[in-house]
């Protein structure tokens, strides 16, 4: 992905570079690291366009996702939380959660 390395600040109209930055998501359980962002000379606000918002989330979303096996815990099928997304959503032993189909190939964990 390319981003102009110029643009103008859309707050003082001051010329804005491209930089990059870490970036905290989730409270500060994942850092993305080299965020693209433009920062601005004039009056030093950092932010983002559009298209890097879209293209920072889908590389959460790739980088927040994990692949599991799926288990076999008596008659019912299980899948495994890793320690870290299980603390970010507060998962305990013995809560419910609601499975939502939310498509032919997706389905959605609520909590
Ligand atoms: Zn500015």
């Amino acid at each position: 992905m390319v981003f102009k390395t110029k643009i103008k600040c859309p707050i003082c109209e001051g010329e804005a570079k491209l930089s990059k930055t870490s970036l905290q998501m989730f409270g500060g359980l994942v850092t993305l690291k080299d965020t693209p962002i433009y920062e601005c000379r004039k009056c030093n606000e950092k932010f983002a366009t559009g298209k890097i918002v879209d293209k920072t989330l889908e590389k959460t979303r790739k980088e927040f996702s994990f692949a599991r096996k799926i288990v076999s815990t008596g008659g019912s099928l299980a899948i495994t939380v890793p320690p870290d997304p299980a603390k970010f959503y507060k998962l305990k032993k013995g809560e419910n959660v609601q499975l939502v189909p939310a498509g032919e190939h997706l389905m959605k964990v609520e909590v």
